[in-house]
């Protein structure tokens, strides 16, 4: 029998970026050595405290269904952590989801339909053209990498790039896969187009706590955007929880109401136990924060002269733990060789819109990383 498939998942290719990362480990089972700076993933383990409550949790019997939202402590939690943001939302205003790719289907499949355009800043993280693609939805799609990968250059693009028939437009500060922090006046741009056309704007935050010596504005905080921005966030990245699955958004609450349905008919409810240690990492874990935040800031500073020691000039960002690396056209081809002859695994900037770089995540030990660019010189990759 062969089965007919929806158009929806066809439209769609797997995820690059996991798609690399189960590569990586399956030459790893293969014997092989592989230095793999591809999934944005923290080479740390979950802070203990996080790992206590979530073990506590389990022993006083929080293993059932939990309110779809989520557990009221988790979503006040959150609410506090906005307010900090100085964002003003009711915790009932907040969706809890497993992970922040969950909350960003579930607001693509909420407000997307068939035909409906979706602006991009290009590099943009994978999973947001699947999303919309699955959705129904077409791309309109904004090039920063002219700009050393900043928004605030490129803004007059981004005048040209988006109309009244733009439904959505997704900004991401700081930036998987550039690292790029935007600036307050480039998000101010962005307001203006978004209240001049009407358009709806998701501002992925899940970098936010991950910055070096800048403080990234939320974009809802602008005058004008707190009706029509839809915040997103999650645990993975800030407090090391990838694998825990737990993220969430916050938007106005006709956005809740419908978004909600879609929750509860697919998810129902992020687990139990690990909403309690969500509690945890937000109220007690800033200096666990603080640490890893500032591990990656060296191990960006250190990656960064490695390059430039070979003669490559890397574009830096203040945020995240990316790097785009220039590399052949085909880049496709570059991260192929890389993987195979270097055993460097990394991802091809076409994942994300851009040909002609290879995204490599420095959320890896300083000696990986040292590793890593040797093996690339050693093979002539850079
Ligand atoms: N947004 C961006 C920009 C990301 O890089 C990721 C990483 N996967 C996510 C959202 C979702 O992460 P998670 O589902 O682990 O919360
Ligand atoms: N966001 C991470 C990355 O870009 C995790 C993998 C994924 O979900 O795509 O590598």
């Amino acid at each position: 029998m062969t089965m007919d498939f929806a158009s929806r998942v066809q439209r769609v290719e797997p995820s690059a970026t996991l798609a690399i990362s189960n590569l990586a480990a399956e030459l790893e089972a293969d014997g092989v050595d592989v230095v793999d700076l591809s999934v944005g993933e923290p080479d740390f383990d979950t802070p203990q405290n996080v790992k206590d409550a979530g073990e506590d949790a389990l022993e006083a019997g929080h293993t059932g269904y939990t309110s779809s939202n989520g557990i009221p402590e988790l979503k006040e939690a959150i609410a506090a952590k906005l307010d900090d943001d100085g964002l003003d939302h009711d915790p009932e205003n907040v969706i809890v989801t497993p992970g922040g790719k969950q909350a960003l289907f579930e607001i693509f499949m909420s407000l997307i339909d068939d035909g409906d355009e979706v602006c991009l800043l290009d590099p943009a993280w994978v999973s947001y053209e699947a999303m919309v693609k699955m959705a129904g939805g077409t791309l309109s799609r904004v090039d920063l990498s002219p700009h050393d990968f900043q928004l605030e250059p490129a803004l007059s693009d981004l005048e040209a790039a988006v109309s009244d028939d733009t439904e959505l437009l997704v900004v991401n500060s700081p930036s998987n896969p550039t690292g790029a922090v935007y600036s307050d006046a480039a998000l101010e741009g962005v307001r203006d187009l978004a209240v001049e056309h009407n358009i709806t704007v998701i501002s992925d935050e899940i970098y936010k706590e991950i910055t070096y010596g800048v403080e990234p504005t939320s974009l809802g905080t602008l005058d004008g955007m707190a009706d029509r921005t839809i915040t997103v966030n999650g645990f993975s990245k800030a407090y090391a929880m990838t694998g825990w699955r737990l993220g969430y958004f916050a938007g106005p609450e006709e956005l809740i109401d419908q978004a909600g349905k879609l929750h509860s008919h697919s998810v129902s409810c992020a687990v139990n136990f690990v909403q309690h240690a969500g509690v945890e990492a937000l109220e007690n874990t800033d200096e666990a924060v603080v640490e890893m935040r500032d591990a990656f800031e060296e191990r960006r500073d250190m990656l960064a002269d490695l390059f430039a020691d070979h003669g490559v000039d890397v574009p830096v960002g203040d945020g995240a733990f990316y790097m785009m690396l220039p590399v052949d056209d085909d880049d496709q081809a570059w991260c192929e060789g890389a993987i195979e002859d270097a055993h460097v695994a990394t991802v091809p900037g076409s994942a994300f819109g851009t040909p002609g770089y290879a995204r490599l995540s420095y959320a890896a030990s300083k000696e990986r990383l040292r590793e890593g660019v040797e093996r690339l010189a050693e093979h002539g990759y850079i």
